[in-house]
């Protein structure tokens, strides 16, 4: 990190900050300039407050040289990180995943039929909400315990892995017990509790992006998974808000190379929520695969019309199966498999 410090400060108060960050640890390289003094600072600055620095009235301004994470940096972990969701690895150079379900579980048999065609087009986990971020209080809600029971039985009777969302830290042990791969949705992407939470806990998580927080803010609500003890994080771009109306979110593919070069985390794309219709689901679910996602989670109902949640954006079983088929065809192209 670098402090440039205005020329005609107060000795006595610069020597006081630099004993100050010397106490932390820090080697603090001192050149002065014509104008300002600069200060480097050696050493690990991720609990620095850049804010705090700036408070001092001598400082000018204040650089960050190194990314303010830790743990999910690439640079102190350069080899991929490979998520095991029960036997299913996530991440690393080879395998791609695609999870496949609906928005929600609706009932019994609306899960069933679903696990089974999304198992047939060759997804490898069933995604399912029962705990469901609605905007109106008056829409459908979830089903709750009752969903994850639901879905937990139709992922077992298909050999599939489930994955939920996850909102309230208070159903956390349903979720360790029940679920295989906990969602923590873009609303909550910033719910610092939630992520200490299942920061404590052994299981995967999946780690969608907010709907507006930059890639850095992403990064560190992952770091919070990791630093509390959990180092199974998937990461899950789904777009993000901008002035675009034509579709739902907007998708930067660009994020995928990107979350690649800064941290060893695997990401995987969510085409469903990222465009919000159906009919661009399968260009945009070839194109992740071409720039090096790690999976796919797309929203999968046998009657969208049907659907209590998301219809729109929901693919039929037959397309969602195209989707895959054409998939494995650009992972070849790329040196993987799906
Ligand atoms: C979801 O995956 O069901 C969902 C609500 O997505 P997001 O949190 O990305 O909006
Ligand atoms: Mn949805």
């Amino acid at each position: 990190m670098i402090l440039t410090v205005k020329k005609n400060s107060d000795k006595l108060s610069v020597d006081r900050l630099i004993d100050q960050l010397s106490a932390r640890g820090l080697e603090i390289n001192y050149s002065e300039g014509e104008n300002f003094i600069v200060l480097g600072l050696v050493g690990d600055t991720t609990a620095l407050d850049v804010n705090w620095l700036k408070s001092f009235d001598f400082v000018e301004e204040v650089t960050r040289v190194a990314a303010p994470y830790k743990k999910a940096n690439r640079m102190f972990h350069p080899e991929d990180s490979v998520i095991m969701v029960q036997d299913i690895p996530v991440g690393g150079k080879e395998r791609i995943v695609v999870i496949g379900g609906p928005c929600a579980v609706e009932s019994e048999e609306q899960i069933q039929r679903i696990a089974k065609e999304v198992s047939e087009a060759g997804a490898v986990m069933l995604r399912g909400g029962a705990y469901k971020p609605r905007t109106s209080p008056y829409t459908f809600q979830g089903l709750g315990s009752k969903g994850i029971r639901m879905m937990e039985k139709a992922g077992k009777e298909n050999g599939l892995p489930i994955v939920s969302e996850l909102m309230s830290a208070d159903h956390l042990e349903e979720f360790v017990q029940h679920v295989d791969l906990i969602q923590i949705g873009a609303r909550n992407m910033q719910n610092f509790d939630l992520l200490k939470a299942v920061g404590k806990v052994n299981k995967p998580i999946l780690l969608k992006r907010g709907m507006a927080n930059t890639i850095e803010e992403w990064i560190m609500s992952a770091e919070y998974i990791l630093a509390s003890g959990n180092p199974n994080v998937i990461l899950c771009e789904r777009g993000i808000r901008t002035f675009e109306k034509y579709t739902r979110n907007t998708l930067d593919l660009s994020v995928i190379p990107l979350i690649k070069q800064k941290t060893h985390l695997p990401i995987i794309i969510d085409p469903s929520h990222a465009t919000g219709d159906w009919s661009l689901v399968e260009s945009v679910s070839l194109a992740a695969i071409a720039a090096g996602a790690d999976g796919l989670i797309i929203e999968v109902h046998d009657h969208p019309e049907w659907a209590l949640s998301d219809g729109a954006q929901s693919l039929k079983p037959e397309k969602f199966k195209r989707v895959i088929e054409k998939g494995r065809k650009i992972a070849e192209v790329i040196g993987r498999k799906l």
